[in-house]
């Protein structure tokens, strides 16, 4: 408890102590929580990691043929189940953060352009100017939506679902010369994406997916690894033609986390098709942000509907109030997400992914009635 002087205000300490004491007594598993990353787990995950143990897999080696198994099979259940086109490959990496990098140290020669409007686009924009400083940045308002595009630009990077404000955007036609890279960390197994319109798809696990932290997809088309081939960059462990070089002997190049990937290979075995589970996704954001406004006192933070994210819903009201809602919640073991960046203390974020039971979200809106 020494950890209260010593890093934690008195603010964050009131909203962690509940948190902090149920996991260290093991009663965390039983709240609600509606925290948009890391969340709320698959509940099979707990028998999955028991099955992994028992497999044996962990301690086989990653270059096996046992590895190299259920990488392909993991790779296949991802195209059939999340309806990837065939010609993109899924290349399994550690973070989204770090497919900011391998993006920029790959498919970039000169800058490339991001728009945002909200913090984890920003954060990209950020990281990738360490590596390519002449980089811009294109910002708009959150009730807007996605400015035009020029044709004419190497690089253009959009963030799907913009976890810190909850919006989302409409992602344009791809008929231009400049690839798009997309972060779709908070949206990707949760609603349906256009995979042709873009050349460059990334996502952690922790969010839709519903599994613990230290894995994330990256999926690059054929037009994205015809640039990487042109530019030919070979400096980095993670250099995007590298991990090609050893994804095509259904390997990795680096010890992956195996654990993850068995578990993900296990979830999508699981999980309907994306077309069923988006569509309930979307039902279930239009009823929240319909109940929202028409029996609370609160509203949305995002007053265009038209951008609105379906997965992560962000709710708004004076500090105060959202302060001891959240601190109510709590008491009723429900965790509510706190809010992000310039939003953290006059909104609330609730995760909407499928692992989260329609029964749970009846609890928060009982509660929020
Ligand atoms: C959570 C999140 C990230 C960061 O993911 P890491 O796995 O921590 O790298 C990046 N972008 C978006 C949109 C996110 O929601």
């Amino acid at each position: 408890l020494s950890y209260k002087d010593k890093y934690l205000s008195d603010e964050i300490w009131d909203m962690n102590y509940e948190i902090y004491i149920s996991i260290s007594d093991n009663s965390y598993l039983k709240m609600y929580t509606f925290y948009p990353g890391p969340s709320k787990l698959y509940p099979e995950v707990e028998k999955y990691l028991h099955d992994a143990f028992q497999s044996g897999i962990l301690q086989a080696n990653h270059r096996s043929l046992a590895f190299m198994d259920m990488m392909q099979e993991t790779i296949k259940l991802l195209h059939q189940k999340l309806e990837i086109p065939s010609n993109y490959e899924i290349y399994f990496v550690s973070s989204a953060t770090e497919c900011w990098e391998i993006i920029s140290q790959s498919l970039v020669q000169e800058q490339s352009s991001h728009f945002f409007n909200g913090a984890f686009g920003e954060k990209w924009f950020e990281y990738s100017k360490k590596i390519n400083p002449k980089n811009e940045a294109v910002l708009f308002d959150i009730d807007d939506v996605l400015p035009e595009i020029l044709s004419n630009q190497e690089l253009i990077c959009l963030t799907h679902n913009e976890t810190s404000n909850g919006t989302q955007i409409t992602i344009p036609k791809n008929n231009r010369s400049s690839l798009i890279a997309i972060d779709a960390t908070s949206s990707m197994a949760g609603v349906e994406l256009d995979w042709k319109n873009a050349d460059i798809w990334f996502a952690s696990v922790q969010k839709c997916f519903g599994l613990p932290a230290g894995l994330a997809l990256l999926i690059c088309s054929a037009k994205a690894m015809k640039k990487a081939t042109e530019i030919n960059e070979q400096n980095h462990y993670n250099s995007l033609l590298f991990i090609q070089e050893n994804h095509k002997k259904y390997q990795t190049h680096y010890t992956p986390n195996v654990l993850n990937i068995y578990l993900l290979m296990r979830v999508m075995q699981e999980i309907e098709p994306i077309s069923l589970i988006s569509k309930k996704i979307k039902e279930r954001a239009a009823n929240f942000y319909d109940f929202i406004d028409k029996k609370t006192d609160l509203k949305p933070l995002i007053q265009n509907a038209k951008v609105r994210s379906d997965t992560v819903l962000v709710v708004e009201n004076e500090k105060a109030i959202i302060k001891n809602i959240k601190s109510k919640a709590l008491s009723k073991n429900i965790i509510l997400g706190n809010g992000y960046g310039q939003w953290k203390d006059n909104t609330f974020r609730i995760a909407n992914f499928p692992a989260i039971k329609d029964h749970e979200f009846k609890k928060l809106i009982d509660f929020l009635t």
